[in-house]
């Protein structure tokens, strides 16, 4: 028997003016690659029955058709090809796929291929007009993260976007390395961008708000900031966890994605509360209920009136 599903609000951020008619609905998530889920993760308090493939990939499929987002953001992706590529290509997706080069997933047993960022993007609200994969950088020397970034045009106003979708390098020890992981993707977002376009930029960080790749993204020209601060009451905070598991060193709680996008030209109009920690329940992230360490993030955007 599976437990119920938790039920997650939207909470709309006032900022006084009417809601819009149509927003983009942005989902970012790390989904937890299958064969780091069961082959060297070591999540002690979650039965690996909660992690075969055959159910779990339901889990993952009913949580982005509960949201239906127009942008869909994913991070350890090792079922592209056999999975999400051709499940939502039937729902009306498009995507882009990049593997990391050296894949930890290709070190364990039964492997079914590297894991990478995909990009989804529904087609009936965007054309895709440019896409580009990167293999990340940091202090010149070539890294095993990567990044997709695109350029798609609004169907409804016929504005443009870059989409971006990223997974820094994880770990502690390892920050300046995320700091220039993170500079360098700025630096490709924004020869890509050429003008001033509205930027999202998703993605599981591995950096607490307080590392210097989170200042970096915080204070770049090119003016962006996280959405989900929008949750806060005083909406300069970050919320408490995005991953919560346990591990044979101990509980690790803490605030690693982010849905970055350019606050002059985007407004957030609605923000997917996280499940609080009862819902989560005591054994932690992934369970039954939770197939992924990493809780997904939506949001709701409308572009702002151009100047
Ligand atoms: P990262 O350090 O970025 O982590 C890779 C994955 O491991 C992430 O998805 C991360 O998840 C997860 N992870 C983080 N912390 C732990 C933990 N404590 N226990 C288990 N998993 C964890 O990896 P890299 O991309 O830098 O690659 C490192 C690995 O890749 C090496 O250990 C090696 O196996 C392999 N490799 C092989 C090479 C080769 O030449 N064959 C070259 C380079 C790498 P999350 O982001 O959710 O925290
Ligand atoms: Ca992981």
């Amino acid at each position: 028997d599976r437990p119920p599903r938790f039920h997650r609000k939207f909470i709309h951020p006032s900022h006084g003016d009417s809601a819009p008619s149509s927003p983009i609905r942005v989902m970012q998530w790390n989904i937890l690659a299958q064969a780091l889920g069961e082959g060297v993760d070591s999540f002690v308090q979650c039965p690996l029955e909660a992690l075969s493939w055959p159910q779990r990939k339901y889990l993952i499929l009913e949580e982005i058709l509960t949201y239906r987002p127009h942008i869909l953001c994913l991070q350890e992706v090792d079922h592209y090809y056999d999975t999400f590529q051709p499940v939502l290509a039937g729902l009306g997706y498009s995507s882009n796929f990049c593997p990391k080069p050296w894949s930890p997933c290709l070190d364990v047993e039964g492997n079914n291929g590297p894991d990478g960022c995909a990009l989804f993007f529904d087609q009936s609200r965007f054309e895709l007009l440019d896409s580009m994969s990167i293999r990340l950088s940091a202090m010149l020397i070539p890294t095993n993260q990567v990044a997709v970034v695109t350029m798609l045009r609004c169907r409804i106003t016929g504005r443009r976007m870059c989409v971006a979708v990223t997974h820094l390098k994880a770990r502690s020890g390892w920050e300046r390395v995320r700091s220039s992981q993170g500079s360098d993707l700025l630096r490709h977002v924004q020869n890509f961008i050429k003008k001033y376009t509205p930027l999202l930029i998703c993605g599981d960080f591995n950096a607490i708000p307080t590392e210097d790749v989170y200042r970096c993204f915080a204070l770049s020209p090119l003016g962006l900031d996280s959405a989900y601060k929008k949750l806060s009451r005083d909406g300069l905070t970050e919320p408490e966890y995005t991953t919560w598991k346990i591990r044979p060193t101990g509980e690790c709680c803490s605030t690693l994605d982010y849905i970055w996008y350019t606050q002059n030209k985007l407004s957030v109009e609605a923000v997917l509360d996280m499940p609080t920690e009862e819902q989560i329940g005591p054994n932690r992230l992934p369970s039954y209920n939770y197939p992924s360490d990493h809780l997904s993030l939506v949001c709701d955007f409308s572009f702002k009136e151009e100047d």
